[in-house]
């Protein structure tokens, strides 16, 4: 092995080390561990132009001592950022720009939904969780507990407007270079210029 290799597992040791440390701090937090690397999860949402499937794969789902669940999406980049408060999304304008802005990603409100479907009595929050800096980034901020429909309805609204324009041929596709960290690593990199 060269010497990076053991450059790299120093780091991966430390991250593991700091990742443990921080789990032990949130375990008293914990009831129960319900799934890991769940892949059942998903189904249809309806919107105006049909139904749509979609499936998740939640990477760790726990009940929380207080009664809640919890949807925990790891991360393991640089930063990735849960959609806005309520306030922010409710001046969200319906163009691809304002909602990558605002939501920046689908993943956790479509988690959500479909958590809340298979267990309807409970109160559900999900996180992204930095790997690198261990980060917690809720999608339901503080004062939005209790809105959590409203946060999701405009999350959904939102997700039915990017379906809609992908599927009309007289929107064209216009490549989104704004972070060409994302763009490095697309397998549609040349079609798409
Ligand atoms: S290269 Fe990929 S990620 Fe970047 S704009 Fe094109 S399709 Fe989107």
């Amino acid at each position: 092995m060269g010497a990076e290799a053991f450059l790299v597992e120093y780091i991966m040791r430390y991250r593991l080390q700091q990742f443990l440390d921080n789990e032990e701090k949130r375990s008293i937090d914990i009831k129960k561990i319900i799934s890991l690397e769940d892949d059942t999860l998903g189904g249809k949402i309806g919107f105006e132009r049909g139904e749509f499937s979609f499936i998740c794969k939640i990477d760790r789902l726990e009940e929380l001592k207080d009664g809640t669940l919890l949807i925990i999406d790891y991360k393991t980049g640089n930063s990735a950022n849960p959609p806005q408060k309520l306030v922010k999304l409710q001046e969200m304008e319906m163009n691809r720009e304002d909602i990558r802005r605002r939501i920046n990603s689908f993943q956790l409100p479509l988690y959500y939904y479909f958590v809340k479907e298979r267990y309807p009595r409970y109160r559900v929050n999900a996180v992204l969780y930095s790997l690198k800096n261990m980060q917690i980034s809720q999608l339901f901020k503080e004062k939005d507990r209790g809105s959590e429909e409203e946060v999701i309805n405009y999350c959904l609204k939102a997700l039915e407007f990017i379906i809609s324009e992908i599927l009309n041929p007289a929107v064209p596709f216009v490549p989104d270079d704004s972070d060409p960290r994302i763009c490095r690593n697309c397998s549609y990199f040349y079609l798409c210029r």
